[in-house]
C-alpha cells in the first residue's frame, strides 16, 4: 500500500509544470510533497495541494507560506504540535498523535488540479485513509479535499455534502470540515481563527469520545 512515492510522475501536465519551477528555483523541493507526521497518528488533515512558494519550496505540507500559519498555530494551542511554526521540512517541530497530507502531492499551477489529477493521486490518500487507526478523525480542509476524501472512500458524494463544521460518519473514521486556511479564506474572513478553533475544539471532542 503505497501511501506516497517520492519519483511519481503519473499526472504529466505536474510533472512538467515542477520541471518548470525548479528551473526557475532550483533551491525548491519541487516533487511529490509527502506527509508529514506519524502514520499511526489518529488525527489526519487533508489539503488541497502544495503551494508554490510553501510546501514546494521546503518539501513539508502548509510549510514556508501564508496557508501554514494559523494552521501550524491552532494546532499548537489544541495540542498537537510541539512549535506553534512551522518553518523548514529539518526544523525540530513535531506533531503529537497528527498527520498531515494533500490530496494531490504535486504543485498545480495556480493552486488548480485538474479533475484526472485529483483522480490520479486519489489512491495515495485512499491507501492512506486505508492505514488509519480504529477512532481516527480526518479534517478536509475546503470541499476538494472534501470530495477527494469521500471519493476514496468509494462513498456517494450527494450522501456527504460539504459544510464548515460538518461531521460525517465514515466507517472506519469521522470526517470533519473546515474551509481552507487559505490566505484568501483569512483575509476575506471566510475564515476566522475563532471558527478554524471551533472545528479543532470538535476534533479534540471527537478523539476523546472515540
Ligand atoms: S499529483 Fe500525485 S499522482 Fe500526480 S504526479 Fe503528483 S504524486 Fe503522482
Amino acid at each position: 500500500m503505497t501511501v506516497y512515492d517520492g519519483n511519481c510522475r503519473a499526472c504529466p501536465r505536474l510533472a512538467g509544470f515542477l520541471d518548470e519551477v525548479n528551473g526557475r528555483y532550483p533551491d525548491y523541493f519541487c516533487k511529490p510533497v509527502p506527509p508529514f507526521g506519524d502514520m499511526a497518528a489518529q488525527f489526519l488533515i487533508v489539503g488541497l495541494a502544495p503551494g508554490m512558494h510553501g510546501a514546494n519550496r521546503t518539501g513539508r505540507p502548509f510549510t514556508g507560506d501564508h496557508a501554514g500559519i494559523l494552521l501550524y498555530e491552532t494546532l499548537h494551542k489544541f495540542g498537537f504540535s510541539t512549535h506553534r511554526e512551522s518553518v523548514a521540512a529539518d526544523d525540530s517541530l513535531q506533531l503529537d498523535n497528527c498527520r498531515i497530507t494533500n490530496a494531490v502531492k504535486c504543485l498545480p499551477p495556480e493552486n488548480k488540479p485538474v479533475g484526472a489529477e485529483i483522480n490520479t493521486c486519489n489512491s495515495y490518500l485512499g491507501n492512506e485513509l486505508a492505514a488509519l487507526p480504529k477512532n481516527s478523525v480526518v479534517l478536509a480542509l475546503g470541499g476538494i479535499a472534501h470530495r477527494a476524501i469521500i471519493k476514496a472512500t468509494g462513498g456517494r458524494q450527494a450522501d456527504y455534502k460539504f459544510a464548515h463544521a460538518a461531521v460525517h460518519e465514515l466507517e472506519p473514521f469521522r470526517l470533519l470540515d473546515s474551509y481552507h486556511c487559505s490566505r484568501y479564506n483569512t483575509n476575506t474572513r471566510r475564515l476566522t481563527t475563532e471558527m478554524f478553533e471551533g472545528v479543532f475544539a470538535q476534533a479534540r471532542e471527537l478523539l476523546q469520545h472515540s
